[in-house]
């Protein structure tokens, strides 16, 4: 048996390598001195967003033909793990629009949509989102209410999106361009691309005291009888859902990333407080159950890690086909996103407590990770019901 050693799962490559260079020198430089202020300011960094396209971050899945990096599913994890190492809620913003939108529009979009809206996207010039989620439906999607009526040479579209991440750019500016998904039948969604400036189509609100995730834009989006041409359907008419599903998986593994970059800032906050706080005579690390929580933490933040970065490596972008994995990684990371924030609290004492000290924030952004993009509940539903499907296939 050779060869297996020299295999790095999380730098499987040269590119990787230096993706990783650039990511740590970014977030060390221009990512961790806006966190704090953008957290309790609620406000989103958008010159820090165009900073991240001149550097290629928005369009890091996108082929090189549309002014992007043309790199991935690998290099979307490494993405979204570093900068949720400073600032989970920036991460997010670069998320909806890099995954949810660019990456979506790029798989299920004609050659011509693609090259008209794409370098824009790439560069942060335009800034995207999608919105499936409606004030009455979540995780129904099946049931959603948003109508897209044929029309002479189009669709109408009339129904109100909500919990939108790019959504708007501040209290009184939209976001640019949005995958919304709409029923064109009794039970067919369609896709279709909204566009800032379309007559009828307005932010409704910015939700704001949101516990968490607080520098990205929450959105409530309106569409009131917005009329989209035909050229701006994506697909056929009917393949919303597919789009969706698909979509789905690289968002479901992105976000678990996000996790995993958590648990790894909590942990190094964690271990280097540890070392230095002194209480009854030793530094605290020397108590058993201060080590409890370090070496869970850590063995919990390597098997999420682990796992995230195998099912990257299997993914392939363009198709479907991992989404028992894509929910079983965001099943487990944000959970242990969520734990690492927990312990990092605990060990720091009232330090923990303050916003000094960082956790604080990523305890509320890791509670995220548990709800958007499928609910824990949801992916227990899904896990269960492709295992029960088909267990050969899964198990050993
Ligand atoms: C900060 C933030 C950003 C977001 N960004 C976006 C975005 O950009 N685009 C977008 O479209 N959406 C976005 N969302 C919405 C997010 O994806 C939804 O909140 C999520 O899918 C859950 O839907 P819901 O909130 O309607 O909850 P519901 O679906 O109403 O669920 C409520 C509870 O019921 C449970 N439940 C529902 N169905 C079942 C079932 N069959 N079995 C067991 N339990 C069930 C859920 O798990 C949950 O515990 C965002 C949300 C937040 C908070």
């Amino acid at each position: 048996m050779s060869g297996h050693a020299d295999f790095d799962l999380f730098v499987p490559s040269e590119e990787h390598a230096l993706f990783a260079r650039l990511l740590r020198d970014f977030v060390a430089r221009e990512v961790e001195p806006q966190a704090a202020l953008h957290d309790r300011e609620e406000r989103f960094n958008h010159a820090l967003f165009r900073r991240a396209g001149e550097l290629g971050l928005l369009g890091v899945t996108l082929d090189e033909a549309y002014g992007g990096a043309g790199l991935d599913a690998v290099a979307a994890v490494q993405l979204m793990e570093a900068l949720s190492t400073s600032d989970p809620g920036f991460a997010l913003s670069v998320l909806a629009h890099a995954v949810l939108f660019a990456q979506n529009f790029q798989v299920n979009a004609s050659e011509a949509q693609r090259r008209r809206v794409l370098p824009h996207a790439a560069s942060g010039e335009w800034i995207g989102g999608m919105c499936m989620t409606e004030p009455g439906v979540g995780t129904d999607v099946l049931a959603m209410a948003t109508r897209a009526a044929p029309v002479e040479g189009g669709y109408r579209i009339d129904g109100t999106k909500t919990f939108i991440t790019n959504g708007g750019i501040d209290d009184g500016t939209l976001g640019d361009v949005f995958i919304v998904y709409a029923r064109s039948g009794e039970r067919e969604i369609s896709s279709f691309l909204v566009e800032k400036g379309m007559p009828g189509f307005r932010l409704g609100q910015k939700w704001s005291d949101k516990l968490g995730m607080r520098a990205s834009f929450t959105a409530e989006l309106v569409f009131d009888g917005v009329v989209v041409p035909d050229a701006n359907r994506i697909g056929a008419p009917g393949e919303g859902l597919v789009h969706m599903m698909r979509n789905l998986e690289i968002e479901r593994l992105v976000l678990a990333a996000q996790s995993v970059g958590i648990a790894e800032r909590c942990l190094r906050v964690m271990v280097g407080y540890a070392n230095e706080r002194h209480a009854f005579g030793a530094p605290i690390r020397e108590h058993g159950q201060i080590q409890r929580y370090i070496a869970e933490t850590f063995a919990e933040y390597r098997a999420a890690r682990t796992y995230v970065y195998d099912v990257a490596r299997r993914l392939d972008l363009g198709a479907s086909g991992q989404r028992v994995d894509a929910d079983g990684t965001k099943l487990f990371a944000a959970q242990v996103g969520k734990r690492a924030a927990d312990a990092a609290i605990q060990v720091l004492g009232g330090n923990g407590y303050m916003g000094e000290y960082v956790v604080e924030r990523l305890w509320r952004d890791a509670k995220l990770l548990e709800i958007g993009g499928g609910t824990l509940e949801a992916h227990h539903k899904n896990i269960t019901k492709d295992l029960s499907r088909d267990p050969a296939a899964l198990l050993p």
